[in-house]
């Protein structure tokens, strides 16, 4: 601790490089300081800190993490919790860039596994980012001294050290009961969960919290209800279950069908308290699939949707720099049904309709024999029965989708119905006149494989792979684009995503044999087992990452514009 004050006073005025002298480990009262990387200048992405705390001065008995929801959660919270120590803070010192920032990667609605804080059974480390101060290039070593000795032993004492067992254990036990109905979901062939009281509706389209005002709570038609038991509560929880199978959601415009369907495709993360989404909950295999024209596809096997295409191009082995919407959509599906997707989620607004369906009239006007496209509606339920993936869809106006759906919602001012009877009996009374041309099976999947060389993060003389935002991934010489990817939810599942893909590259595991069901498999054993930041090739402090769904990762990699395989 003492070195780091000399060292800091020492370097005091001199040019900013001179704070490398501060990289390394500082023994503090109660915590250890590592300084694992040094920013290069006072406008470059922030310092990398951590602070290492014996978990036994801590709160966290060793039951509050015997379950890794449990574990997921108690980090959650910690993270939570240095987040709004900081913020009692000011944002930054006086000085140039970014002085005197000190952030921690800080969860919002949703709780993700993530690298800002990792307990072990020994250990609590709390991950941070620090902006070095200075004056134009000038080390300002007082701010400097202020934050390492001032502000952050301070949010440590109060976040960390503060901690009771009462800050943990709501949490904890909303963890266990979230993970209840996951486990139930599984056992009882059902694909989604909505609770009563639920609220569905987001405040904007581009925020992920509750709308506050006017929100009608979401109450499951008595048909469809089902009571799940939860632990820590003596009363069961109620509300809809979507079973395994073909779920139509239907409905007037603007009564709520894609808010249902949005709540459905966030509820394979679990969300916090006062989300309004706690008790929505979907099997963690469900995948929004949707149209995405313009988006690469390599080698993938399109057939059992889209047969030869005008001018023979054979669909057995699809690739193309520029899909168009149906051609991406069953890219998509096929892609997602390869990494093992249980569920597809499709919503109307946002699908290729000739995909979607092809009706009576344009089954007379068009012979099958022109048209590659053996639209969704004839396939559906051979994806069932060959592969067991469910779908939710949403519709507004295709009608003869009631002839395949083995539920049927209707949305009604918010307020969902169960319409199943009547669909039955109206698509009795009126047949649709269509022809089915699915045939018996949905079709082979064939596996694809990699091959060497498909990821390449050069950019000239230096390695390039790097998240910008969200949405883009900037890997070597090509922008990847994730815009449709509706389910990446947070921008440190991107940098997880990249970190990956990175790791992947380097470790050489495109070789040639591992299909891309095994790479996902191994990356996921791989967090699993040496955690999420073990992707990482910083040393110490892994970088701001959430871990995404082996089915974002898979999106991300089928999108790369680099991207070639062999079946
Ligand atoms: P649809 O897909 O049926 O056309 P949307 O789901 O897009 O309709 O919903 C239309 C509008 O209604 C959106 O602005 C949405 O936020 C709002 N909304 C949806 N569900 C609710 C609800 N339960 N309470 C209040 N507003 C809602
Ligand atoms: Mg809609």
């Amino acid at each position: 601790m003492e070195t780091l004050r000399q060292r800091l006073r020492s370097i005091d005025q001199k040019s900013y490089k001179a704070y490398k002298a501060i990289e390394g480990t500082h023994q503090f009262p109660t915590f250890t300081l590592t300084i694992d990387h040094v920013q290069g200048d006072p406008f470059a992405e922030p310092s990398k800190v951590r602070v290492i705390m014996p978990r036994a001065k801590t709160a966290l008995a060793a039951e509050w993490t015997n379950t890794k929801p449990r574990r997921i959660r108690c980090e959650d919270v910690l993270a939570r919790r240095v987040y709004h120590e900081l913020r009692q803070w000011p944002l930054r010192a006086r000085g140039s860039g970014k002085s005197g920032l000190v952030l921690i990667d800080a969860p919002e609605q949703k709780v993700l596994e993530r690298t800002a804080v990792q307990v072990t059974d020994e250990t609590v480390t709390v991950c941070l980012s620090v902006g070095l101060p200075a004056n134009g290039r000038r080390i300002l070593a007082k701010e400097a001294e202020a934050i390492f000795f001032e502000q952050i032993p301070s949010v440590i004492e109060r976040a960390v050290y503060g901690l009771r067992e009462e800050d943990i254990r709501a949490a904890v036990e909303l963890a266990d009961q979230q993970h209840a109905i996951r486990r139930y979901l599984r056992e009882h062939g059902l694909v989604a969960f909505v609770a009563n009281g639920a609220v569905l509706p987001r405040e904007s389209g581009v925020s992920d919290k509750p709308l506050q005002r006017g929100a009608v709570p979401f109450q499951s038609p008595p048909e469809l209800e089902i009571a799940i038991p939860v632990p820590h509560r003596a009363e069961p929880i109620k509300g809809m279950g979507i079973r395994k199978g073909i779920t139509l959601i239907v409905g007037g415009g603007y009564h709520g069908k894609s808010t249902l369907l949005q709540a459905l495709e966030h509820g394979v993360y679990d969300h916090v308290a006062g989300d309004g989404r706690e008790f929505v909950i979907t099997d963690s295999g469900a995948v929004k699939i949707r149209a995405e024209d313009g988006r690469s596809v390599a080698s993938v096997d399109i057939s059992p949707l889209i047969g030869t295409l005008p001018y023979g191009k054979e669909t057995k082995q699809f690739s193309t720099e520029n899909a168009s919407g149906s051609t991406s959509q069953a890219a998509s599906m096929i892609e997602m049904i390869e990494a093992g997707a249980s569920a597809f989620l499709i919503d109307e607004d946002t699908s290729a309709t000739n995909l979607l369906v092809r009706d009576a009239r344009m089954q007379a006007l068009v012979a099958k024999d022109a048209e590659p496209i053996t639209p969704y509606i004839d396939k559906a339920r051979q994806l069932f029965r060959d592969y067991g993936i469910s779908t939710v869809l949403v519709v507004g106006g295709l009608g003869d989708y009631l002839d395949i759906a083995d539920c049927v919602i209707k949305m009604e001012q918010y307020v969902p119905f169960d319409v199943t009877a009547e669909a039955k009996q109206i698509a009795l009374q009126m047949p649709s006149g269509r022809k089915a041309e699915g045939g018996e099976s949905f079709g082979c999947i064939h596996e694809r494989i990699p091959l060497p060389g498909s990821l390449n993060s050069q950019k000239g003389k230096k390695e390039k792979a790097v998240a910008r935002g969200r949405h883009v991934i900037q890997y070597g010489q090509t922008d990847l684009l994730l815009y449709a990817l509706e389910q990446l939810v947070d921008d440190s599942q991107t940098r997880a995503i990249v970190a990956a893909l990175l790791y992947m590259e380097r470790k050489g595991w495109f070789d040639g044999k591992k299909t891309v069901r095994q790479l996902l498999d191994a990356i996921e054993e791989q967090w699993d087992r040496q955690g999420l930041g073990s992707v990482s090739f910083r040393k110490g402090h892994p970088g701001e990452l959430a871990r995404p769904r082996r089915f974002e990762l898979a999106a991300a990699l089928n999108r790369l514009r680099t991207l070639r395989c062999r079946q």
